[in-house]
Order: structure tokens, then sequence, then C-alpha cells
């Protein structure tokens, strides 16, 4: 007598791909947040000075370092 084997297997789910066009406003607004960010780490309150006062500096005086940007 032969069992019936089960070959039934759970559906994956559809993969819907994403075209450029949807991606492309994200790209542009992380990009920007990533390039403000590059920039306080690394020159403000050093090479500029946008900000009065040291705490920009002080807050990302490691990161820096650690990043290898001229500091002092
Ligand atoms: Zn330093």
């Amino acid at each position: 007598m032969a069992h019936p084997i089960a070959t039934a297997t759970p559906a994956a789910p559809a993969i819907t791909p994403i075209s450029v066009k949807a991606i492309l406003p994200w790209a542009v607004f992380f990009g920007i947040l990533l390039m403000a960010l590059i920039y306080f780490v690394g020159a403000e309150q050093g090479a500029t000075s946008l900000i009065s006062g040291e705490d920009v500096h002080e807050w990302v005086h490691d990161g820096r370092h650690l990043l290898g940007f001229p500091c002092h």
C-alpha cells in the first residue's frame, strides 16, 4: 500500500520588483541626510562653522578622529 506523499508546499509570497522611479526620491532624501551628517561630523566647527560655539564639535569629536577627518 502506497503512502501518499505530501508534495504541496506553501506558496511563496509574490515578489514585486521596486522600480527605480519609486526608489529615487528616497535615495535622494537619504543621500542629502548622509551628506549633512558627514558635513557635521567632518567639518562643522572645525574647517567651517555655521553654528557658533563648540557644542557640535564636542558631540562629534570622537567620530571625527575615528573617520580620519583633520581636527586639531
Ligand atoms: Zn580632535
